[in-house]
């Protein structure tokens, strides 16, 4: 009867986001409540509950779980308590034989530019080298060698947008379990690709990365084959490990694991020009939206908190403003002071506010403006794309001119409409709405939007990446440098003999 131990730690970070995240930005779980908290959730760790609960001979031993909405570098004392609290949950827990081990893949903490593949260090030294521990990752993650010596098989999301997370915890749960039964021992090939890639094309349903992936998820159901992906890094986490590239891994076949792996990331590379998103300049794309049929929809995934941007960005509000446009428009932002400013006015009042840039202020200037406050609200209010309610924290709906605001405190992610519906706002009412996320379910969007405009805003993560001005991930790599070469080489991982 094995006991296996459940962790679970997830931030996305764009280090080009000055503001950081704090301890106090995370859900931290104990381990006593984890199961009950994510069972029946769309998450990674109810995926692996369900196979874990499916074989009657395996005893979960949940110990710690932690997540926070994307944002900037985690601060040193954030993480001291945060690996502080998942290390002792691992010291306190009774014996295990595996860990199942949910993680983003792209965290980073001041001081620390791998912290998964450090906490994956600490928890082998408490465990010990035999434990097996299986980790499951975002395609965004930034994998690391030691992320890979550390454990013994990585299983990474398939689709983007992220729509089996649930399906990656079962991938992952099950392989943990083949190890534990004596079925597998994995050995993974790793070839990593100096690129940097972001856009449409990395769609699965639509895109290229689609195509790939399916070589990827054929070679998981055959017969030497374990798991397989393709991660693209989140090329806003500018960390020394930042690439993309491919992960096989197969069941004592290296040979199989680094032909498959070597064979994706050759078409990543020849395809890898066009993995980019084209994007219309700040002004040309409010005045292709002012001349447009609408509803449009104006994409703003430089400032997308889903992505680790700062939500504070302004400047296509005020590009709308600067241009005097007649046409309705809506806009989400993240201003607390702007809110607190409108609740001292209250409802139905005039209000001079200045919006904006209260986050990123080396990249957004604040914007002073007059508006009328239409409503004010708590923030809270259910996602429509995933379970889950959001914290925005106080908001408040200002109308200024033509141009009608959402202002809200905190991050959340901006995946589906549930910010302007919980307002009162039908965005298929404005004649334009900015959408502060790169990609959502096109029910929320796409179906009835008349089309879609990709602004080239500034913004933490923005898809122009010359433009962010990276300085620690290695190079030369592509896109950021011209004519980079790229020497496929495989790296072998794998423990405990399964090599010999
Ligand atoms: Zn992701």
């Amino acid at each position: 009867m094995p006991n296996i131990l459940i962790l679970d730690c997830r931030q996305e970070v764009a280090t080009f986001n000055p503001w950081p995240t704090r301890y106090e930005d995370f859900d931290v779980i104990p381990g006593h409540e984890l199961i009950d908290r994510h069972r029946n959730t769309r998450s990674s760790v109810a995926g692996a509950i369900d196979v874990f609960e499916a074989n009657a001979g395996v005893r979960m031993v949940p110990a710690f779980g932690a997540s926070a909405c994307s944002g900037g570098i985690l601060d040193a004392p954030g993480f001291k308590r945060l690996s502080g609290e998942l290390l002792h949950a691992v010291r306190e827990a009774p014996p295990v034989d595996g860990v199942y081990f949910s993680m983003h893949g792209s965290m980073v903490a001041e001081g620390k530019d791998d912290p998964e593949g450090w906490l994956l260090e600490q928890v082998r030294k408490i465990l010990g080298e035999r434990i097996p521990i299986v980790i499951s990752l975002d395609l965004h993650g930034v994998v690391t060698e030691r992320m890979l010596q550390q454990s013994d098989a990585a299983v990474l999301y398939h689709t983007y947008p992220h729509v089996d997370l649930v399906e990656t915890g079962e991938r992952a749960a099950a392989l943990l379990l083949k190890i534990l039964n004596g079925y597998a021992r994995p050995v993974t090939a790793l070839v990593n690709l100096p690129a940097l890639v972001r856009g449409d094309e990395l769609l699965t349903e639509t895109g290229l990365y689609g195509k790939m992936l399916k070589d990827a998820q054929a070679f998981e159901r055959s017969p030497g084959g374990l798991a397989a992906g393709l991660y693209i890094g989140n090329p806003f986490t500018d960390v020394p490990g930042l690439q993309s590239g491919g992960l096989f891994v197969s069941d004592r076949d290296p040979d199989l694991a680094s032909r498959e792996a070597l064979k994706l990331a050759e078409f990543f590379w020849a395809v890898r020009e066009k993995l980019h998103q084209p994007l219309l300049p700040l002004e040309d794309a409010v005045r292709a939206a002012c001349a447009a049929q609408g509803p449009l929809l104006l994409m703003d995934a430089a400032d997308a908190p889903s992505s680790g941007a700062s939500g504070d960005g302004n400047s296509i509000l005020r590009e709308v403003l600067r241009q005097k446009v007649r046409q309705s428009f809506l806009i989400p932002i993240i201003d607390a002071p702007a809110v607190q400013a409108a609740m001292a006015a209250g409802i139905g009042q005039e209000v001079r506010v200045k919006v904006g840039g209260t986050r990123d202020p080396g990249r957004f200037q604040p914007l002073e403006l007059d508006a009328r406050v239409r409503l004010i609200s708590d923030g809270r209010f259910a996602f429509e794309v995933e379970q889950g309610h959001a914290d925005a924290g106080p908001t408040a709906v200002l109308e200024c001119g033509s141009v009608t605001l959402v202002v809200f405190s905190r991050p959340i992610s901006l995946h589906d409409r549930a910010l302007f519906l919980a307002h009162g706002l039908d965005p298929a009412h404005f004649h334009a709405t900015v959408v502060k996320c790169p990609h959502w379910h096109p029910r929320y969007f796409e179906s009835w939007a008349k089309g879609r405009i990709n602004v080239d805003a500034p913004g933490a993560t923005s898809a122009n990446l010359h433009y962010l001005g990276h300085t620690r991930c290695k190079r030369p790599i592509f896109p950021l440098d011209a004519q980079v070469k790229f020497e496929p080489r495989v790296k072998l991982f794998s423990r405990n003999g399964a090599l010999e």
